[in-house]
């Protein structure tokens, strides 16, 4: 589930200059896709597409060989699990954060769906003690936890598709390559499309493709694009 694939994709924003110049991808499902490239090469907006928050002009986009322009965005925004760069906490507990609009206003179902989400996918395995934290107040979090409550938050919802936009990249590369470790050892088999700006953090991606002014100008496996120079 989760299979994505991009035909001949071209973008612009609302009369503005073209951003995306032809974007074919093919990403299988269960698969990692990192996606890598300069400031304003067109990443983030290639995400968006995904989710219909806007329309290619033209070419198509399918998931799982369904054409996205015949799906609801709505309906793509439940199979989808996005985690931007910035994650905004409700001055609140963990588990409310992570539970948020799964559990109902029920505190105590709120804290168990936390804790659900702690064992059973992220926060137990990130740090020792971590699911004895589901209590703990968000905003004396650290840049890394947010990013990791954000990411727990996401994956409650079990998307067959995952999109992490830049979800690492304002953290220290040592937080930044804790976090991808344990996605990768517990989201292996999900179909996940990674933006990145460090390769350093995509090692393990089944493919790579670098993106540069709304082309793909390379795509390969971590070694190829190091042999590539
Ligand atoms: P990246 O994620 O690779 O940094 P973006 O997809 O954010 O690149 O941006 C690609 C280009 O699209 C940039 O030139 C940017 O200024 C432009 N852009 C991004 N968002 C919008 C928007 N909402 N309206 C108009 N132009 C935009
Ligand atoms: P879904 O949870 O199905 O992706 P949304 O797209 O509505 O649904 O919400 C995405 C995430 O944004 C939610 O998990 C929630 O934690 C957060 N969120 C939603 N509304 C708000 C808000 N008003 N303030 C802060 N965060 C919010």
């Amino acid at each position: 589930r989760g299979a994505v694939r991009f035909e001949n994709v071209v973008f612009g924003y609302d009369k503005g200059a073209t951003i995306l110049k032809g974007i074919d991808l093919d990403v299988p499902a269960g698969t990692t896709c990192a996606v890598v490239g300069p400031s304003g090469a067109g990443k983030s907006t290639l995400a968006r597409l995904m989710y219909r928050f806007y329309d290619v002009n033209e070419g198509r986009i399918t998931i799982d060989g369904q054409d996205i322009a015949g799906v609801t965005q709505a309906s793509l925004r439940a199979a989808i699990g996005i985690v931007p760069q910035d994650t905004v906490l409700f001055n609140d507990t963990i588990g409310y954060n992570i539970a948020y609009g799964r559990a109902g206003a029920d505190q105590a179902a709120i804290e168990q769906a936390a804790r659900g989400a702690a064992i059973a996918g992220f926060i137990e395995r990130q740090a020792d003690g971590y699911a004895t934290r589901v209590g703990e107040r968000g905003l004396k979090l650290s840049g890394g936890e947010k990013q990791r409550v954000a990411i727990a938050r996401t994956l409650l919802k079990d998307p067959p598709l995952l999109i992490l936009d830049e979800a690492t990249s304002a953290l220290d590369s040592r937080t930044e390559a804790e976090i991808m470790e344990t996605l990768e050892a517990i989201e292996r088999g999900r179909t996940t499309i990674v933006i990145a700006h460090r390769l350093s953090t995509i090692v393990n991606a089944d493919q790579i493709v670098v993106l540069e002014a709304g082309r793909v100008v390379e795509r390969g496996s971590h070694a190829d694009l190091l042999a590539a120079g």
